[in-house]
């Protein structure tokens, strides 16, 4: 089976996402991509989490979005997974979901702000909320590589979020620590609005990010 390591994270991670309350039903979607074959493996459109099968992950080319393997229909996504890899050429797994804090801020199409410092995770200060057009549309896909800048995050008007990263598990963590901020913003929006970090401290961080942790692996899982 061709990309069968992506595949078998797709089915993982979806399951996880699923699990973890970060998405309803079969909203959502996720993909990984092989540069080197120049193929990237989405999740298959309208299937629940929890029945679908590697072979149920459709592999398409990056460079056209034509299928090249799975007896599915691939997410109605698909052309929003490839403007992102296209844009972003470190990522190699992205993530969309509708996760309720996320969404929340969303649908006032409200940028997401330091509110914590934890959203330098996604690379900068602040994830934009790109305009609002219709899910599984080219326009959408435009309207999301537009308004990510340098984040590797960025909200859909109406709708939620997508997330990007170094393979899934930097993505589904990503995701996370969005989903926490975007609790907290509006928390504190409902409690009085927070106290923003600003500009210089924010620099600081994102500096300091560059070094958190354990010394990076060369490539994703
Ligand atoms: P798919 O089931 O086609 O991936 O669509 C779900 C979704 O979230 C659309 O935005
Ligand atoms: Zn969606």
């Amino acid at each position: 089976m061709i990309l069968e390591h992506e595949r078998h994270l797709v089915v993982e991670y979806g399951k996880k996402v699923s699990q973890n309350g970060l998405t309803e039903g079969t909203s959502g979607n996720l993909s990984m991509v092989n540069r080197a074959e120049g193929l990237f493996a989405i999740s298959p459109s309208g299937m629940d989490y929890f029945d679908i099968q590697p072979q149920d992950v459709v592999v398409l080319k990056l460079d056209d979005a034509s299928i090249v393997d799975g007896g599915r229909k691939p997410s109605s996504e698909w052309a929003l997974h490839q403007a992102v890899y296209q844009a972003k050429p470190l990522a190699s797994g992205v993530i969309h979901t509708h996760s309720t804090y996320c969404t929340t801020l969303a649908c006032m199409q409200q940028a997401m702000v330091a509110v914590h410092y934890i959203i330098a995770a996604c690379g900068a200060s602040r994830v934009e909320c790109a305009p609002y057009a219709t899910f599984g549309t080219k326009e959408l896909s435009e309207n999301v590589v537009n308004s990510m800048g340098g984040a590797n995050a960025v909200l859909l008007a109406n709708h939620g979020i997508v997330v990007c990263g170094k393979g899934l598990g930097e993505a589904y963590a990503l995701l996370k620590n969005m989903e926490y901020v975007a609790e907290i913003q509006w928390r504190t929006t409902c409690a009085g609005g927070a106290k923003v970090i600003d500009d210089t401290e924010m620099a600081n961080i994102l500096e300091r990010f560059k070094t958190y942790g354990q010394p990076k692996k060369t490539a994703g899982r």
